[in-house]
C-alpha cells in the first residue's frame, strides 16, 4: 500500500504523466482501437472495451485509495455488482445480502436468483442470530452495505469478515455512502469493494459510473477478464470526468460532513421531525461501531416526518435548495422519498420488513452554505405546520 495520504493520491493521480507534451493534467484517450506495432506483436492496449489508458488511470487511483490490488471501472455501480456476481457466482452458490440494501442491488440479486443463476438470502446483518444462521449455510459471498441505504444501519465489517472467513465465504462491501476517505473495507478484512462512482467519487451528478476493486491481485486479473468478457467496462469520457471529480474528494467529504452535522443539530429541534437516522446520534445502534471503523460519520441522513402525508408533501414541495431527486453525493443538496423513489422496486412487505416507512425522507446534504440550507428547511417546515392535521 502507498505511504501517501488519501487526499494526495486523489489529487496527484496521473499528474505530469504525459510524456508527449508534458501536460500537467493527463490527456483523455477517446479512441476505441489502437494500432499494432507489427503483425503478431500485441500492444499494451488493443481495444477500449478491454483496456483504455484514461479508464485504467481511474481504476488504479481508486484501487490505491481503497488499498486493493486492482480495480475495474464499470459503466455504473450496478454493472460492478453484476460483474462480481458473474465472475463469482454459479448455480447452487449462495449470496447473503442485507435486507435493506440499495434497491437496485436487491432487484439484481432477486431477479438473477429467480432465473436460477445463483441463490440469494436477504438478512438483517445487524442481527447476530440471523447472520449466524445465514453463514451456517456456507455462502460463497456475503454482500455488505454499510452505512445502509436509506436507514444508515451499520454493520461491523471486521467482525463479519472474521465470521465469514470461518465459513469460507468471500466478503464484498458497497462503500458508496462513505468513499475511501471515510472507510476502507479492505483494511477491515473485505475481499472486494464496490462503488457507485456516480455518487461521492465523481461528486458532481454528471456521470453514471462504478468500480469493483479486488484485494487480491489474482482476483483482480480474473475480474478484469470477466469485465471484458461480459462488456461491463465504462466509457473513457466518463472516466475522465470522474478523475476530475476525484481530485476534490477529500475536501468535499469534509464539507459534506460539516454541513450535515449542522443540519442534524437543526432537525433535532423540529416538532415535525420524528426519528432521525444517522450514525453520529449516540442512540443510533451502530454509533460505537461507526466510531471504530469509519473516519467520519458521513453526510447522508434520513428522518421521519412526524405528521400527515399531506404535511410531508408540503414540506418537500416547499424546499428550494433541496431538489427532489434520486441519487446522492453531488455538490447540490437532494431530498428523496425512498418508499416511492429509490426503493419502489421493493414490495410493500419487503419495505416494511426493512423498516422503511412511507414517512421517511432522505437527504443528500450538498456543499451550499449551511445557513441557506437550514433557512430553506425552516421555511418549508413552517409551510408544512400550517397544513391542517
Ligand atoms: C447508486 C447506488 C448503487 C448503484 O449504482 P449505479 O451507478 O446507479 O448503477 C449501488 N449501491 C449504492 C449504495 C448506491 O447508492
Amino acid at each position: 500500500m502507498s505511504d501517501k495520504k488519501l487526499a494526495t493520491i486523489a489529487v496527484r493521480t496521473g499528474i505530469e504523466s504525459d510524456t508527449q507534451h508534458n501536460a500537467v493534467v493527463p490527456p483523455i484517450y477517446l479512441t476505441s482501437t489502437y494500432s499494432f506495432p507489427q503483425l503478431g506483436e500485441l500492444p499494451q492496449y488493443d481495444y477500449s472495451r478491454s483496456g483504455n489508458p484514461t479508464r485504467n488511470m481511474l481504476a488504479d487511483a481508486l484501487a490505491e485509495l481503497e488499498g486493493g490490488a486492482g480495480g475495474v471501472v464499470t459503466s455504473c455501480g450496478t454493472a460492478a455488482i453484476n460483474l462480481l456476481a458473474s465472475a463469482l457466482l454459479g448455480p447452487g452458490d449462495l449470496v447473503v445480502a442485507p435486507h435493506d440494501c440499495y434497491g437496485g442491488t436487491y432487484r439484481l440479486f432477486n431477479t438473477r436468483a429467480n432465473k436460477g443463476d445463483f441463490k440469494v438470502l436477504f438478512v438483517d446483518q445487524t442481527d447476530p442470530e440471523a447472520l449466524a444462521q445465514a453463514l451456517a449455510q456456507e455462502p460463497k459471498l456475503v454482500w455488505v452495505e454499510t452505512p445502509s441505504n436509506p436507514l444508515l444501519r451499520i454493520v461491523d465489517v471486521e467482525a463479519l469478515c472474521r465470521d465469514a472467513k470461518q465459513h469460507g465465504a468471500l466478503v464484498a462491501v458497497d462503500n458508496t455512502f462513505l468513499s475511501p476517505i471515510l472507510q476502507q473495507p479492505i483494511s477491515l478484512g473485505a475481499d472486494f469493494v464496490i462503488h457507485s462512482t456516480t455518487k461521492y467519487i465523481n461528486g458532481h451528478s454528471d456521470v453514471v459510473g462504478g468500480v469493483l476493486i479486488s484485494k487480491d491481485a489474482e482476483q483482480a486479473e480474473e475480474i478484469a477478464w470477466w469485465a471484458n468478457c461480459i462488456g461491463a467496462t465504462g466509457a473513457p469520457f466518463d472516466a475522465y470526468l470522474t478523475l476530475r471529480g476525484l481530485r476534490t474528494l477529500a475536501p468535499r467529504m469534509r464539507l459534506h460532513e460539516e454541513n450535515s452535522a449542522k443540519i442534524l443539530a437543526y432537525l433535532q429541534q423540529q416538532p415535525l421531525v420524528g426519528q432521525i437516522y444517522h450514525p453520529s446520534q449516540p442512540e443510533h445502534p451502530g454509533h460505537e461501531i461507526a466510531i471504530k471503523q469509519q473516519k467520519g460519520f458521513g453526510s447522508m441522513l434520513s428522518f421521519e416526518i412526524a405528521g400527515t402525508y399531506a404535511q410531508l408533501e408540503t414540506f418537500v414541495h416547499g424546499l428550494k435548495f433541496f431538489s427532489l431527486a434520486e441519487s446522492l453525493g453531488g455538490t447540490e443538496s437532494l431530498i428523496c422519498h425512498p418508499a416511492s423513489m429509490t426503493h419502489r422496486a421493493m414490495s410493500d412487505e419487503a419495505q416494511a420488513e426493512a423498516g422503511l416507512k412511507p414517512s421517511l425522507l432522505r437527504l443528500s446534504v450538498g456543499l451550499e452554505d449551511a445557513d441557506d440550507l437550514i433557512a430553506d428547511l425552516d421555511q418549508a417546515f413552517k409551510q408544512a405546520a400550517e397544513v391542517a392535521e
